[in-house]
């Protein structure tokens, strides 16, 4: 028998759309509308690499313009295709209409590998992706706002700012991309954003009641074991944080070059600075070296989370998973035939475009931040730290119970941008939660977390649509 062909990742995304689209009563044509990618450029354009010339593919994707800007980020990878970009540009629509993030969905692919160019020919490369983009209205703080994804980060979106501000300029240039370097009008607590939100949405499944009993699962994050696929900047903040603040433990960490695995728990930070010291994860002190890196995808343990690249858990390896829950950091990494393998197992899979919002989450703040010519807490911090040391003084004086001057500026502190940008996401993270939770509740066919999350976005998009008087 002919080997059944694995769903491409746009397909994938296609037929999650599908499976919640059937269960709501929106118009058809207006589903169809939503469903569809609107604009897609793609553009050839050469750069000087050493002595030769060398033609570099690459893309921008705006998947719906129901919203403007259109957001999303620039991913740097040899594998970049067409299609690939088309999956990542719709994720991010239902993403942002998850998350209340107003925006529409967009991504942008350029078919490189980062390793294999200097500093220097990246900086060309970005420059002259940017300047396509300009000339074609394809960027810009109401039109369309990319940010890191994966191969990127905030030196690239640097050189993306300074570009755009040479050639376009104005008031409001810095709102043209973000993901920005902090002291070139980026925003603190935007590079963790991605890992930190993983962290609140694994957090919030873990102490939901009803869906831990349905897995047995003891409700909590402590002592919960984490195998991590994946130590860029999203695993890397994901591991760190959900040991820091949740007192769980990675067990196992996979990167390209292999994996480890180690009872006791890896300390992501010192496995990152083995990194960079050895040039592999691999020989971490206290931990084993796996034979093959998919081990860590199959390995016992409560939660599992690819944190790497799309296409991970696939019709071959689905049945192997041990973990009880998947937390898709990354995009895309569960095809649909494996899902539904893994859901028949009972497995909980917490899905990318909830649980990687994070990141688009605090890119608003920048933005709006850009937009506003202001950081967060200017305005209120020392007001806020006054009438708490009003309030702390009074009680003092009344009960005649002194405290430390220590413990006075802990509670009488006002907000820094880190502690608003923090609650900001926070607040988004439960929020979205609570909503895919009450998708589930009114409606009993939806037994999944990722079709409840593509139905809230789903209603969302089709409110803009009859706002905007398109679909009465
Ligand atoms: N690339 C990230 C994502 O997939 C962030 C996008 C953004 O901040 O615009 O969600």
């Amino acid at each position: 028998m002919a080997k059944l062909k694995e769903p491409s990742f746009y397909d994938s995304v296609q037929r999650n759309f599908d499976r919640a689209a059937a269960l709501t009563d929106l118009p058809k044509g207006l589903l169809a509308q939503i469903r569809e990618v609107n604009s897609v450029y793609q553009m050839r354009f050469p750069v000087k690499i050493g002595k030769e010339y060398k033609v570099i593919e690459a893309y921008r994707v705006q998947h719906s313009q129901h919203r403007s800007p259109t957001k999303g980020g620039i991913r740097y990878s040899h594998k970049v295709t067409q299609e690939e970009v088309m999956a990542l540009a719709s994720l991010m629509t239902y993403k942002c209409a998850l998350v209340d993030v107003p925006f529409g969905g967009a991504k942008g692919g350029v078919k490189i590998s980062p390793r294999d160019y200097t500093p220097a020919q990246l900086e060309n490369i970005t420059r002259r992706y940017t300047t396509e983009l300009i000339k074609k209205n394809f960027i810009g703080p109401g039109i369309d706002v990319p940010a890191p994804d994966y191969g990127t980060g905030a030196r690239e979106m640097a050189w993306i700012f300074d570009t755009y501000s040479v050639f376009v300029g104005g008031i409001d240039a810095a709102a043209c991309v973000t993901g920005k370097p902090v002291q070139q009008s980026g925003i603190r607590g935007r590079e963790e954003a991605t890992g930190r939100g993983v962290y609140y949405g694994i957090r919030e499944v873990l102490t939901d009641q009803e869906l831990m009993d349905s897995i047995g699962l003891t409700t909590g994050t402590e002592g919960k074991t984490i195998a991590l696929q994946g130590l860029g900047n999203v695993g890397y903040y994901a591991g760190k944080i959900c040991t820091k603040e949740g007192g769980m433990k990675v067990i196992s960490v996979a990167e390209y070059e292999g994996a480890i695995y180690s009872k006791a728990g890896i300390d992501v930070d010192k496995l990152v600075k083995h990194r960079k010291r050895t040039g592999s994860i691999l020989n971490f002190p206290g931990a084993e070296n796996l034979e093959q890196r998919k081990m860590t995808l199959e390995l016992s343990c409560d939660v599992l989370i690819p944190a790497a690249l799309e296409n991970q858990i696939r019709r071959d390896n689905a049945s192997k998973i041990k973990a009880k829950i998947i937390a898709e950091a990354a995009n895309g990494p569960t095809t649909a035939d494996a899902e539904e393998i893994l859901l028949k197992k009972n497995k909980i899979i917490i899905p990318d475009v909830y649980l990687n919002a994070g990141g688009v989450t605090v890119s608003y703040f920048e933005w709006l931040k850009n937009l506003s010519h202001m950081r967060f807490g200017r305005i209120d911090k020392r007001f806020d730290q006054n009438t708490y040391l009003n309030i702390v003084n009074l009680i003092e004086r009344n009960t005649h119970k002194p405290i430390t001057a220590q413990e006075k500026m802990m509670i009488a502190r006002g907000a820094d941008e880190i502690d608003l940008v923090r609650s900001g996401l926070e607040e988004t993270m439960v929020t979205a939660y609570q909503q895919i939770r009450s998708v589930m509740r009114r409606r009993k066919k939806v037994t999944d977390l990722r079709t409840a999350a593509f139905i809230s976005a789903l209603n969302k998009i089709s409110k803009d649509y009859i706002s905007m008087g398109v679909f009465p």
